[in-house]
C-alpha cells in the first residue's frame, strides 16, 4: 500500500514538473523524492541548520537570469492557508539557498499541498523571523534538563511525531 502511494506520488510530482516545466521554462536543479538530479542538502552556516528540500527547481526571472527556488510537497495536507511549520520548513531551505548560490536564489519558495493546491512563500523579514525563533526554540528545549509538558491529547500527533520514540510522554 505505502508502495503504490509512494509510486503515485513520484508519478504526479513527474506529471507536475514536466507540465510546469513547459509552461515556465522550469528546470530540475536537484531532488529528493523524484524525478532524478542531485540531492542537495542546503546549508546556513549563520542559524547552523541544514535543509533538504523535495525539489530545487531553476526558472527565468523578469531580467532574463536563471534563479533557484525550493519546492516542498505535503501531498497529504488540505488546508486553506500553510501551516506555520511548513513555512518554517520551507524558510530552513530558502535560507539555506540563499546561503549556497547567493543572487540565484528567487527570493521565494513554494510549497504545495493536496490537489496541486500552491502557496507560493516570499523570503522576507517575517519568515526569517519566524524560522529564527524556531530554530532558537528547539535549541532551548533540547537544551533542557526536563522536557517540556506535552500540550495536546491527540494520539495521531504522536503517532507521526518524529522523536516519539525517545518520548516518555507519548500517547501511543
Ligand atoms: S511523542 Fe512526545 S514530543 Fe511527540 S507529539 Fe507526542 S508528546 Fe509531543
Amino acid at each position: 500500500m505505502i508502495a503504490i502511494a509512494v509510486f503515485v506520488l513520484c508519478l504526479c510530482v513527474l506529471v507536475w514538473y514536466r507540465a510546469t516545466r513547459k509552461r515556465a521554462g522550469v528546470s530540475l536543479v536537484a531532488a529528493d523524492v523524484s524525478g532524478g538530479g542531485r540531492r542537495w542538502t542546503l546549508r546556513d552556516p549563520r542559524l547552523n541548520v541544514v535543509a533538504v528540500a523535495d525539489h530545487v527547481l531553476g526558472i527565468t526571472d523578469a531580467g532574463g537570469h536563471r534563479v533557484m527556488f525550493p519546492h516542498e510537497l505535503k501531498p497529504t495536507r488540505r488546508a486553506r492557508k500553510p501551516y506555520t511549520a511548513d513555512v518554517v520548513q520551507l524558510g530552513a531551505q530558502m535560507a539555506g539557498l540563499q546561503a549556497e548560490v547567493g543572487s540565484k536564489f528567487a527570493g521565494f519558495g513554494i510549497l504545495e499541498y493536496s490537489g496541486g493546491r500552491q502557496f507560493r512563500i516570499e523570503w522576507n523579514e517575517q519568515v526569517a523571523t519566524t524560522l529564527e525563533r524556531a530554530v532558537g526554540l528547539v535549541r532551548t528545549l533540547r537544551a533542557a534538563r526536563t522536557p517540556p509538558p506535552r500540550t495536546h491529547n491527540e494520539v495521531h500527533i504522536c503517532q507521526h511525531c518524529p522523536v516519539r520514540d525517545s518520548c516518555d510522554q507519548r500517547l501511543s
